[in-house]
């Protein structure tokens, strides 16, 4: 494992010169030897399988003007009931909710897009749920536009489910909306970094909530909301979690996982994310707690092995990003983007303000009343990696897509200048899907590359051989 750690240490600095990038790397990672080429993203086990498999024409990425929005978010309030020890929000306790008025006028806003797109809308905050009636005016407006475009709606709500009760659990149900429903983990996990402002347990009442959306729908011909999870953990080491108030030693990603896995086994939800909180601290005005790579990389690997015998035993794994790396490698479809922020994919803030991105802090582009800044938001309208210094020789390039620009917007640092942190844990996440690649797909006579091309159909109900239900 030592040696291991050690080569994947030569191979983790994202270089910065402007030396042209070999056509492929060679690492060791978990006694496995590891060739792959960031422009093709080809992966194999030999120089003669990756060179079979070469490419090293540069991709283009042409710059396409913004055109109406396609998904907007509507943040119906800055209030929560919970506590989140990292919460991006936490500053915004005090301050407004949006106005069932103001949403309507939001929705508006995606009336110009194309009629053969649907209508995307997501609610989020704070705690959403705390401004219930704003949230069912936004989706009246939103069925009514669709109904008259004749365009299909797509609601989405990012919530810590403590106030989902069984009547909001059957609204989300037959409005069809998809939940995004932020549990960090088992009981004593989740309670250490998100308790309730009153102190109170929250694991029990989002718990009461998954419930509620499982037993949703039951009626016959009845809709189920469609529910993943999102966990958030604190990658720093001991010491620095203890100043940030938590108590923990270690991630326990795998032991996460593994609880989140339970859920995905008995009907409580269709997947999860487990995310670094290094990327929504800042706007809390906390310091930034430096990731512990070493401890981190065992973690991953962990959660590798994990994934591997989910697959081996045919359950799905659900893991959000390791499914999303895994088929950007597998289908080698380079990525020029993290996100549309401030293109098509805007968000609405409770006093009409036009923000780039979900996480408002330094991406206001504009107001309803007035319209686009258009100074504030032409540095948003260019969002490939090309436009972003470290990531234009990255070796993870293309599987990344350059990272998330409103961590620098709410450091107060241009754009172009990615969080070091949040690169860590990707590189160290990208590592171990490439690992995981060489068990994965099936190995064809005489030793072809380990990524075949695949059917996007045939990728999405049958993913890796062993998997017997649809992820
Ligand atoms: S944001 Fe992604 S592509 Fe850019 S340097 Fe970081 S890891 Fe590499
Ligand atoms: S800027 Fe970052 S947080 Fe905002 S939508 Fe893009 S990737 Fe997500």
């Amino acid at each position: 494992m030592e040696a291991d750690l050690a080569a994947q240490r030569l191979l983790m600095p994202a270089p910065r010169s402007r030396v042209s990038p070999p056509p492929w790397l060679s690492f060791h990672l978990h006694g496995r030897r590891i060739f792959f080429n960031p422009v093709s993203l080809a992966v194999g086990e030999t120089e003669a399988e990756i060179s079979a498999a070469a490419s090293t024409s540069v991709p283009e990425f042409p710059l396409t003007p913004p055109g109406p929005p396609a998904h907007l978010v509507l943040n119906v309030t800055h209030a929560c009931n919970l506590a989140c020890r990292y919460c991006f929000a936490a500053k915004y306790w005090e301050a407004a909710t949006m106005t069932p008025a103001v949403a309507e006028r939001a929705v508006a806003l995606l009336a110009d897009g194309p009629r053969e797109r649907a209508i995307t809308l997501s609610f989020f905050g704070g705690e959403p749920l705390l401004a219930w009636e704003t949230l069912m005016a936004g989706v009246a407006a939103a069925e009514r536009l669709g109904q008259s475009q004749g365009r299909r709606v797509h609601l989405h709500i990012t919530t810590n489910g403590a106030l989902l009760d069984a009547d909001k659990a059957e609204y989300l149900a037959q409005h069809g909306f998809s939940v995004l429903i932020s549990l960090d983990g088992p009981e004593d996990i989740h309670n250490a970094a998100r308790p309730m402002r009153n102190g109170g347990n929250s694991w029990r009442a989002t718990m009461a909530a998954l419930a509620h959306l499982r037993a949703s729908g039951s009626r016959p011909a009845g809709r189920r909301a469609r529910v993943t999870l999102r966990g958030t953990y604190l990658p720093g080491r001991a010491g620095e979690a203890a100043d940030h108030g938590a108590a923990w030693e270690r991630a326990n990603l795998r032991e996460r996982c593994e609880f989140y896995g339970r859920l995905m086994d008995s009907g409580y939800c269709a997947g999860f994310s487990l995310e670094a909180a290094t990327l929504t601290e800042g706007g809390a005005g906390r310091t930034t707690l430096r990731v512990d790579e070493e401890g981190l990389r065992r973690e991953y690997h962990e959660v590798a092995l994990w994934y591997l015998d989910r697959l081996r035993r045919g359950r799905p794994p659900g893991f959000f990003h390791f499914n999303k790396i895994l088929e950007r490698l597998r289908r080698r479809r380079p990525q020029v983007t993290e996100c549309g922020a401030g293109r098509s994919y805007l968000t609405i803030g409770p006093d009409g303000s036009i923000f780039a991105c979900h996480r408002e802090t330094g991406t206001r582009i504009g107001h309803l009343d007035t319209g686009f800044d258009a100074v504030a938001r032409a540095r948003w309208l260019d969002n490939r990696l090309t436009q972003r210094d470290a990531c234009r020789d990255c070796w993870c390039r293309y599987v990344c897509g350059g990272g998330c620009r409103q961590r620098a917007a709410e450091l107060g640092r241009p754009l172009s200048e990615p969080d070091p942190d949040a690169c860590a844990v990707m590189r160290i996440m990208v590592a171990e899907c490439l690992w995981l690649l060489l068990h994965l797909p099936p190995r064809p006579a005489g030793g072809k590359c380990a990524q075949l091309p695949v059917s996007p159909s045939s990728y999405r109900f049958l993913p890796f051989p062993g998997c017997k239900r649809k992820p």
